[in-house]
């Protein structure tokens, strides 16, 4: 009698914006400027769906609440295919250059964009670029009140940009009952190595992705990865970068769809609530009580 495969233990997730929208082209390409971009989310989207189909695997989709609203199709497309709808922010900025009113404002009108798009409930956050951090009180008590089930924002890695080095590697819950589902890392050594996705699977060979996530699964972890649909298009417009930009933008833009395919084949994917269940479903059971 065939066996049936156990389910996944890892959740990949997807930040479904174009190339133009990340934090390295804010000080390039102005906000302003985006209507007049050459886009390719829809293709490069529709390129991940394939993939995902192609693997029998599902995702959560945190997206940016600016495309919601001028691709509603598209994020309709992503929610038929089985996959879960979250929340990128509407204008992609980062959470620590907001005041409290204006990470309100961008917050609700995102979730309201994501899910007039595709008719389904967003019960995830993800910031722009990592940014919400521990020391933000009033940020997570706005992410509470909009209505989010858990966040998904903190990479508890040493980084320039991001500020989560300190953040427990485990989920933990929030007084006010919300989930933060952190990036996954791998411990070694007293240190903590990201390989969780993103530049860090275009960067590094195959061999160590695989070898990160496993031993974060040895650890005690269900790994929560991360990616771009813009990641995975080499033929992309290159914008004039800073050169350090430059080299965290576009190395290992052709490497990607070879070595996601590997992973997803090996370790497979669940949307971060279903991976979740467990926790997010204790949760929803108290508040109805
Ligand atoms: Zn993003």
């Amino acid at each position: 009698m065939a066996q049936v495969p156990p389910p996944p233990l890892v959740s990949i997730s997807v930040d479904l914006e174009d190339y133009f929208q990340v934090e390295v082209m804010a000080g390039v390409v102005s906000r302003r400027d985006w209507e007049a971009m050459p886009a390719r989310v829809e293709a490069n989207t529709e390129r991940l769906l394939d993939i995902f189909a192609a693997t029998r695997t599902r995702a959560t989709f945190f997206v940016v609440g600016w495309i919601a609203q001028r691709y509603p199709r598209l994020i309709a497309q992503v929610a038929a295919a089985g996959h879960e709808l979250g929340c990128h922010s509407y204008w992609h900025r980062p959470v620590f250059h907001l005041t409290e009113a204006e990470f309100r404002d961008d917050t609700r009108r995102a979730k309201a964009a994501v899910e007039d798009a595709a008719g389904v409930e967003a019960p995830g956050y993800r910031a722009p670029n990592f940014s919400l951090r521990l020391d933000l009180p009033w940020a997570w008590q706005v992410l509470a009140e909009a209505g989010f089930r858990y966040d998904s924002s903190l990479h508890p890695i040493r980084h320039p940009f991001y500020g989560a080095a300190g953040a427990p590697r485990q989920p933990f819950r929030l007084d006010s009952g919300m989930w933060e589902i952190p990036m996954a890392t791998a411990a070694c050594f007293g240190q903590r190595l990201p390989v969780a996705g993103g530049g860090y699977w275009r960067l590094a060979p195959l061999a160590y992705s695989r070898w990160g996530l496993q031993r974060a699964l040895c650890q005690g972890l269900r790994p929560v990865c991360y990616l771009h649909p813009w990641e995975l298009d080499p033929a992309q417009p290159r914008v004039r970068l800073p050169p350090a930009s430059r080299f965290r933008h576009y190395v290992g833009l052709a490497s990607l769809e070879r070595k996601l395919r590997a992973l997803l084949r090996e370790f497979g994917s669940l949307p971060i609530r279903e991976l979740y269940a467990a926790e997010l479903g204790a949760l929803r059971m108290e508040v109805s009580a």
